[in-house]
């Protein structure tokens, strides 16, 4: 610049500010309508030239996400009073360009005109990548600190809501005219399908009337999408205002963050249902699980006529391991052998149980009496061939049996049991199809 500081002007520095800024925008909110009248660096393919002021804010505030992906659909409603402003207003904004994966931290300022809801934008990218990365930082940790996802003000004598504060959009309250009517039709979307029936029923005005005492809270957990577009577990809380007028009934609202607890709860509960249906020697599924497996294939093979098989192990002469090498060389033997079964097993697409003792139970769904037979006969050759720790060598004896029409579960066992009887009668380490 050749000019001394005394010689600038206005002009001068306006001249620079055009040439430097990444983009001015002006709006009137009152048509829907932006004009973007400075588009320099990443602003040139990110703006239009002119377009709707309503998707310029979907644009701008739902590009929270690291990724491509946008949430604006399910945020939509609150796009309107994101673009409101009374007064000066700045604020970080993360976008992501198309065909990018790392996304540009820009600084957002609004300078409301005096006339009422028209604006001046002005948007800069952060050249350096250290505050962007800085700015992520700092995301994360108000992230965890407000897990307080969403919170508002329900009136429902008068059908309205006030002072929606959503962490992850703002942290202003703002405060949004909307009846609570409309409101709960439009949030619904942000939930879990399965879900939204629920929400429906607990956010219906007169389910809460009817159930809310003053001052009474209760809360319920279920899925909603956040603002990276992912499903999370939140806990809805509803509170009604202490008061003694019956006909006020006003709420407080809150969306809590409640997805580190809940897959913490969930995995502990998988874990017991896990333990609950497992034989703890073997690890293959405990008796009252095959039981069940075998009640399910049975129904199955009623509904469906394809086939389904069953075969039952018994391990010849067990007792004779206990006896010569100790009990506990016996459980190695059976661990052995079940490890044997669990690999042919899911290998083969197979269900398998111990049914007690020495005793194992497959189930062979869409398989015929042949195909069971076959991989019977190959399970049995495994074992025959196996150099067991110890022992190295057992056999086993296997029976056979396909369900058949009119079966219940007590006569296609019958059918096993006999055909393993069979087996052990013909010498052992054989397979009986019945
Ligand atoms: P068969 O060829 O006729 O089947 O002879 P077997 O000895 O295998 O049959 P029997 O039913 O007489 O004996 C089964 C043995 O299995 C008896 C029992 O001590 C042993 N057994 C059952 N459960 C376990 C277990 O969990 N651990 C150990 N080590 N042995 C077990
Ligand atoms: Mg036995
Ligand atoms: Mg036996």
């Amino acid at each position: 610049m050749e000019k001394n500081l005394y010689d600038l002007s206005v002009n001068d520095v306006s001249k620079l500010f055009y040439d430097n800024v990444g983009a001015i925008i002006v709006v009137d909110s009152t048509i829907d309508t932006y004009k973007a009248i400075v588009r320099h660096g990443i602003f040139e393919s990110y703006l239009k030239e002119s377009g709707s002021y309503h998707d310029l804010i979907l644009d701008l505030w739902f590009h929270f996400d690291d990724s491509n992906e946008k949430v604006s659909g399910d945020y939509q409603i609150f796009a309107d009073n994101t673009g409101v402003f009374k007064s000066k207003f700045s604020r970080r904004l993360k976008i992501v360009l198309e065909g990018e994966t790392e996304p540009h931290l820009v600084q957002l300022t609004v300078y409301p005109f005096e006339q009422e809801k028209k604006y001046i934008f002005v948007l800069d990218e952060f050249d350096d990548n250290e505050s962007l990365q800085e700015s992520l930082t700092t995301k994360k940790i108000n992230t965890i600190q407000s897990s307080y996802l969403f919170s508002m003000y329900i009136d429902l004598a008068a059908d309205t809501t006030s002072s929606i504060n959503v962490a992850e959009i703002s942290d202003d309250v703002v405060n949004y005219n909307l009846k609570y009517s409309e409101w709960r039709m439009m949030i619904v979307n942000m939930f879990l399908p399965e879900d939204q029936e629920q929400f429906l029923r607990r956010t219906d005005p007169e389910y809460l009337k009817k159930n809310f005492t003053p001052g009474r809270t209760s809360s319920y957990d279920c899925m909603m999408r956040n603002l990276e577009g992912k499903f999370i577990w939140v806990k809805l809380i509803f509170s009604r205002a202490k008061t003694i007028n019956e006909d006020d009934y006003r709420f407080v609202f809150l969306v809590q963050d409640n997805n580190e607890t809940t897959m913490e709860v969930l995995s502990t509960l998988q874990q017991y249902e896990e333990k609950a249906i497992r034989d703890p020697l073997t690890n293959v599924y405990n008796h009252g699980e095959i039981e069940t497996q075998l009640n399910n294939a049975l129904a199955y093979f009623q509904k469906t006529s394809e086939p389904v098989s069953v075969m039952m192990i018994d391990l010849d002469h067990f007792k004779a391991v206990n006896d010569n090498y100790g009990h506990s060389t016996g459980d190695t033997t059976l661990k052995q052998f079940a490890k044997i079964l669990k690999d042919f097993s899911a290998e083969n697409k197979l269900i398998a149980g111990r049914w007690g003792g020495e005793e194992f139970v497959v189930i062979c769904l869409d398989k015929n009496i042949e195909a069971a037979g076959k991989l019977a006969e190959e399970l049995r050759m495994k074992v025959d061939a196996y150099e067991f720790p110890e022992i190295f060598h057992i056999t086993c004896s296997v029976g056979v049996t396909e369900l058949k029409n009119g079966d219940d579960f007590a006569s296609s066992f019958d059918r096993i049991d006999k055909a393993v009887y069979a087996s052990k009668q013909a010498g052992r380490n054989k397979v009986t199809v019945l």
